[in-house]
């Protein structure tokens, strides 16, 4: 039987794009269908129906008809506007980082509900504590979490051993933290604790791995183990503290964001070519 022609979703809006004369392209992450692009016939008209529901970091509840190529929005009902956070840039310029990466991460026609709470959460929480660096590094490991990339935090991703104190390291094509009897290669670029990490992966072994604190571990631990950001405990972060975290988790989130993005272009690819012939790519 074919699917029916019309469906209803809630889904949060990623990015829009001008489509057409007067048309949006919109791509959205909904509950039950993962990531889908749609057009919003008439949306740039300012006597549009659809106008304003539809800009990024809205969760709606739509209506959306089935096309050929790409389905069609006919009825939006805002759900949550996320104002607070749409009023402080600091807060905004983070949710669109949060949306950008649930665009790179989710995959089309591949439901994610935990990804979607954890980015719904997350834009709830920046808007609470738009200078707060928790929810956005909170938002970094369980993005890695939710997508089964978790970093290995309790053992060494070599010997398995249990991490007692001490000298660790940390390597995002590693897996996560090796321990110091195992993290003999020296660091990619000579670089100290906090700073100049995103420049590259690759010592003799082929893993970078940079120097992670005691106190940095500490903190994605116990980021690891709550459950909403809402749950977080009331902590400031020095700036050290919070450069090391950052660079760490960007770094991570970006390592498997490449990764990601060529897998798909390469499955696009073979989608386009109907899985035969040769793949070129410019790299
Ligand atoms: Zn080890």
């Amino acid at each position: 039987m074919a699917p029916p022609r019309t469906y209803r979703a809630e889904a949060l809006t990623l990015k829009t794009a001008p489509f057409g004369e007067a048309d949006l392209l919109v791509t959205l992450f909904a509950r039950e269908e993962g990531k889908l692009r749609a057009v919003a016939k008439g949306a740039r008209r300012p006597t549009g129906k659809l106008v304003g529901h539809l800009e990024p970091l809205t969760f709606t509840r739509l209506s959306l008809n089935r096309g050929r190529n790409l389905d069609v929005v006919s009825q939006a009902q805002t759900l949550d506007n996320f104002t607070p956070l749409k009023s402080n840039l600091t807060a905004l310029s983070k949710g669109l980082y949060v949306a950008e990466l649930v665009d790179g991460f989710g995959s089309e026609a591949s439901p994610n509900e935990p990804l979607l709470r954890l980015a719904l959460d997350t834009l709830a929480a920046l808007g609470r504590a738009p200078e707060d660096d928790l929810p956005l590094l909170y938002f970094q490991l369980h993005l890695l979490a939710v997508s089964g990339l978790l970093p290995e935090l309790h053992c060494c991703v070599e010997c398995r051993r249990p991490l007692e104190p001490g000298r660790h390291r940390y390597s995002a094509a590693g897996g996560g933290v090796f321990c110091p009897d195992c993290a003999a290669a020296p660091a990619v670029n000579g670089a100290p604790d906090g700073a100049g990490y995103s420049s590259g992966y690759g010592t003799g072994t082929g893993i970078g791995t940079r120097p992670l604190s005691l106190r940095a571990l500490k903190v994605l631990r116990l980021l690891a183990s709550r459950r909403r950001p809402a749950d977080l405990p009331d902590l400031t972060l020095d700036e050290p503290l919070a450069l090391e975290l950052k660079a760490i988790l960007t770094a991570t989130v970006q390592y498997w964001l490449d990764r990601e993005i060529r897998s798909n272009a390469f499955l696009n690819h073979l989608s386009r070519t109907g899985g035969g012939g040769a793949v070129s790519r410019s790299e």
